[in-house]
């Protein structure tokens, strides 16, 4: 094992470093993982989006990998746009029935 490495596992050492959604080792923390307890927006965005809860007292793992992170966002985005999509139908549908409505009212 190189020095670098061996400085990593030290400074991790006690720390669950695996991703808390895929459970892949995340070697170097500092740059390949998010701590989720420090970025507390990303983990609201876990809590909407999987609906896992990551708290300060939590016993499993507190990072995620960035790969994991990228599709966070990617499914965050597409949540984001179906709940906007299903807003639309559900006015267009109101709209409609009101039309419907409106022109039996006049027969
Ligand atoms: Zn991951």
């Amino acid at each position: 094992m190189s020095t670098a490495a061996m400085d990593v596992e030290a400074r991790n050492a006690g720390r669950d470093t695996r991703c808390r959604l895929c459970l892949k080792k995340i070697e170097i923390a500092q740059t390949a993982g998010i701590d989720l307890l420090e970025n507390q927006d990303i983990n609201r965005l876990l809590l909407d989006v999987y609906r896992v809860e990551v708290l300060q007292t939590d016993e499993g793992p507190t990072m995620i990998c960035v790969p994991c992170y990228s599709l966070l966002v990617h499914y965050y985005k597409l949540r984001i746009r179906c709940l906007s999509l299903r807003k639309n139908f559900r006015l267009n549908q109101s709209v409609l029935l009101a039309q419907i409505n409106a022109f039996r009212g006049k027969n």
